[in-house]
């Protein structure tokens, strides 16, 4: 009503920052212990980003006051942009803002948004002021709500000195308050930016482990596990790298070097062990959104080696499969009508999909190490697994047990008629040289 406009405009003033329409620092602490207050009451984490422009003075003075206000306004909305609706971003200074990230269940969801708007802003900026376009980039300082402070003015402190860090560092990046998170923090992205060597300096290296036929004992295939040897580091499995090389994309160059190597192997597996023997190579979900003629490259590859398709076994996990939006399940079909076997990996870990099965066009079954384990002291679980197997069998699905430590284990798999097994029981990963000999050799594991 008219009466109540100005008192509107007043309060709009003394909360608002007037440039980015943002809220001030006034209102930013008002809605920042708002949040602090829920997150306590919630058990949650919650992040508080502190965003200062680089060399902002400089680009002030080139474009103007009023270009300068501009680039303020824009790089207000750039960050807004990079967070969601329900998250607070404000102007708290000249040029910095704040932002608060409530409801947070991990870690590398902060980074992920830090890392979004130090890329959002360090695109150019297009300004009338000026014909070039002005270059500005951010440094960021995070603190988290428990662990960094309990109050406001306390975390919002800690995200200052923490900003301060990121510019001491060379400007353009993000620092954490907390000296072991942003250790951690530092590692993720050098191990980001090692993996780009790691190729190209070939650091990765195959191994394999048998996967032994439960009723002959022979070893019909093997399953090729990434490891990288790291100059400083040493020997790393893919947990260490993988969820890099995942997040920064790289995964998919990593898994075309693997699907190579695996071909090479395999051919001269082939020739030595018999022209039925098999490698198969696990496939994360990143990799899958890759399109179609990427793959018809692997089949391309695999005409020039002169080896059919079957040769290769594609594994995917249970997780990818069920969840997976339907571009996966394409690329099944596309892997089997191009003659690739597709394994289902990691079966029993968690999900109730047993009648998932009959969905997917499946040559394997591969029963989780955490359900292969629970075989030994309950009779409930080896009928359950007796189940899985007749059913699987019922759908032309032949069964491996991953994750074999002891005879007990085994023997528990061969009476609930599984097909074929690998672990540590047989043999652990191995580099290629000693896994042909043990091959040649055979196993004498049965006896
Ligand atoms: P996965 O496919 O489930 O592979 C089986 C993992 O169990 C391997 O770990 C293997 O070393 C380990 N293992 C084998 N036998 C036993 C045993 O008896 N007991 C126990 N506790 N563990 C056993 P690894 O090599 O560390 O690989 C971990 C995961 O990384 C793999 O799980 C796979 O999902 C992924 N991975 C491996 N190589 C590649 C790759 O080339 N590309 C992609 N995208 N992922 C890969
Ligand atoms: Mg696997």
């Amino acid at each position: 009503t008219a009466s109540r406009q100005p008192s509107d405009l007043v309060w709009q003033q003394a909360n608002f920052d007037q440039l980015t329409a943002l809220p001030n620092r006034h209102m930013f602490l008002d809605r920042l212990h708002n949040e602090l207050r829920k997150a306590q009451r919630e058990e949650c984490f919650l992040a508080l980003l502190f965003v200062d422009l680089d060399r902002f003075k400089q680009i002030n003075q080139r474009l103007g006051q009023e270009g300068g206000d501009l680039l303020l306004a824009e790089a207000g909305r750039r960050i807004a942009a990079c967070v969601r609706g329900s998250d607070t971003v404000a102007r708290v200074g000249g040029d910095q803002f704040a932002v608060v990230l409530a409801g947070l269940e991990q870690i590398v969801c902060v980074e992920r948004v830090a890392q979004h708007i130090v890329a959002s802003l360090g695109r150019p900026f297009e300004s009338a002021a000026s014909a070039a376009p002005a270059q500005v980039s951010a440094s960021i300082g995070i603190a988290l709500y428990p662990s960094d402070g309990a109050e406001g003015a306390t975390l919002l402190r800690h995200a200052a000195h923490a900003m301060d860090e990121a510019k001491a560092d060379g400007r353009g990046r993000y620092s954490y308050f907390t000296p072991d998170l942003q250790a951690e923090a530092q590692l993720r992205q050098r191990t980001g930016a090692e993996l780009r060597e790691a190729l190209a300096w070939q650091q990765f290296e195959l191994y394999y482990q048998p996967i032994v036929n439960l009723r002959s004992g022979a070893i019909e295939r093997a399953e090729a596990l990434l490891r990288w040897h790291h100059p400083q580091r040493g020997m790393l499995t893919p947990a260490d790298f993988i969820p890099f090389a995942e997040t920064s994309g790289l995964i998919v160059d990593i898994g075309d070097w693997v699907f190579r190597q695996a071909v090479r192997q395999v051919k001269s597996w082939q020739r030595e062990l018999g022209p039925d023997f098999q490698i198969s190579v696990n496939k994360s979900p990143v990799q899958f959104r890759s399109d179609a003629a990427f793959y018809q490259g692997w089949i391309d590859y695999l005409a020039e080696q002169q080896l059919p398709p079957r040769s290769i076994v594609i594994e995917i996990t249970e997780g990818v499969v069920l969840d997976g939006p339907r571009h996966v399940i394409d690329r099944l079909r596309q892997f089997r009508a191009m003659g690739l076997q597709v394994a289902l990996d990691n079966f029993g870990a968690g999900y109730a999909s047993l009648s998932h099965l009959k969905k997917f066009d499946l040559d394997f079954l591969k029963l989780d190490r955490t359900f292969v384990h629970e075989l030994e002291d309950d009779a409930g679980n080896r009928a359950l697994c007796a189940a899985i197997v007749m059913l699987a069998h019922k759908l032309g699905l032949r069964v491996v047990a991953e994750g074999v430590e002891t005879a007990r284990q085994r023997d528990a798999l061969v009476a609930a008629g599984c097909d074929y097994a690998q672990g540590y029981v047989f043999a652990a990963p191995m580099p290629a040289a000693q896994f042909g000999a043990l091959a040649k050799a055979g196993l004498a594991l049965l006896s």
